[in-house]
């Protein structure tokens, strides 16, 4: 296909990263397994490049498998490349360790996913780097808390478990003037519903595991760079040894190729229930960016062309038992943490705890939702009865 750039992305997420006849016409790029990789004389052995992350030289720099679904992602996304991770917590370890050194000061979102907090903490701290949270809402305020040794600018929009949205294209024009690289974790956005190098990212980090592979059976992450910061990043995942199995490439590769359709269900699927839960007297409010009148509307509105599947629910003030009854009592949905799968799920979450730089009050028990296929009528009935059970637990 001559120009990639007019294709849309149902088109994309169907043909990139595939060459049947290259593999006897098969339509999937085979698993190929493989560690060494044999050369044909001293000379093309010795005259490899460290730098060419394309070329078939040992396992651990990918198989053709490998390189599919980086190809795929990158296209579907519009980026200069990608690298698969063993998770998407690994993607995001490299992508902050590329820009980790003694004396380098790094911002980060006060809405960050949890383990990226405890990983600065635990291990970016005592190697020397100074982390800095920041409100989620200083759009271009950044640019006071740059400092000459600040390397990168973290964000994640929106937030884990809080959904604040940020004003990724505000943030970014000010640190790209002070030379400042602007990663951000873009799982909620998918490489489908949002396109992060249209919006200044430089490094855009996935959870591969949720909507990419999204049937609950793969643990994978990708980080996508623009030209500008390919080998800086690449490299780092290689220092740390970092790679994944081409089986694990092959299913979400197969995941990828249903993301269209799977996330414009899974949307429809949560606005429904999104609403029906706001006209719940139960209910304070619904924290979903896809919602008209949520705080984040108007910048989702503008960056993204659609929404996750995933919200928040702040209940009125009820009992910790009554909360946990509601859970409990739910037949259709799930008690777990990783979303992006097939099947609802339902847990309570405090990330008020975790903020430093910000308060976060949300006036009452927040649910997390993770909205699946399930026929969103059968949803409401169990949320219904769920609702009732809250009440008589009191
Ligand atoms: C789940 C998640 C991750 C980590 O993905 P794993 O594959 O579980 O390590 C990173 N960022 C966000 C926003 C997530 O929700």
């Amino acid at each position: 296909m001559s120009d990639k750039k007019a294709l849309k992305r149902d088109t994309i997420a169907t043909h990139a990263g595939r060459d049947p006849q290259r593999y006897g016409g098969l339509v999937n790029t085979p698993v190929f397994r493989g560690s060494t990789v044999l050369f044909p004389d001293v000379k093309t052995y010795e005259g490899r490049d460290p730098d060419d992350y394309k070329v078939i030289r040992y396992g651990i720099y990918g198989t053709p498998t490998t390189f599919a679904l980086e190809e795929a992602v990158a296209e579907l996304e519009g980026g200069h490349a990608a690298v698969a991770l063993p998770s998407g917590l690994a993607a995001i370890v490299a992508a902050l360790a590329a820009f980790a050194h003694t004396g380098a000061h790094l911002l980060v979102t006060d809405s960050v996913y949890w383990p990226t907090r405890n990983f600065c903490y635990r291990r970016l701290r005592a190697l020397g780097v100074a982390i800095e949270y920041y409100d989620p809402a200083i759009g271009a305020d950044i640019g006071r808390l740059i400092r000459p040794e600040t390397t990168a600018v973290f964000c994640e929009s929106p937030g884990s478990l809080t959904f604040d949205m940020q004003d990724i294209p505000a943030i970014a024009a000010v640190a790209h003037a002070k030379g400042v690289a602007v990663l951000a974790d873009t799982t909620w956005g998918t490489p489908y519903f949002f396109r992060p190098f249209e919006h200044g990212v430089d490094i855009s980090i996935h959870a591969g595991t949720k909507y990419i592979a999204g049937q609950w059976d793969v643990l994978m992450g990708i980080v996508v760079t623009n030209d500008q910061h390919w080998l800086r990043l690449r490299r780092a995942v290689a220092d740390y040894g970092y790679c994944v199995s081409p089986d694990d490439c092959y299913l979400a590769l197969r995941g990828l190729r249903t993301i269209g359709v799977r996330l414009r269900q899974q949307q429809q699927n949560a606005i429904a229930i999104a609403r029906w839960l706001q006209a719940r007297p139960e209910v304070l409010r619904v924290i979903y960016p896809a919602l008209e009148g949520d705080p984040g509307h108007a910048i989702w509105k503008r960056d993204f062309s659609g929404a996750a599947s995933l919200f928040g629910v702040v209940l009125k003030p009820a009992s910790d038992r009554a909360v946990a009854a509601l859970i409990d009592s739910l037949r259709l949905f799930g008690i777990g943490s990783s979303w992006g799968g097939f099947e609802s799920l339902a847990i309570r979450t405090d990330p008020g705890k975790h903020r430093s730089a910000t308060r976060w009050n949300p006036g009452g028990p927040l649910l997390r939702l993770h909205i699946g296929l399930e026929d969103p009528d059968d949803l409401i009935a169990d949320l219904e009865q769920g609702l009732a059970r809250l009440r008589q637990t009191g």
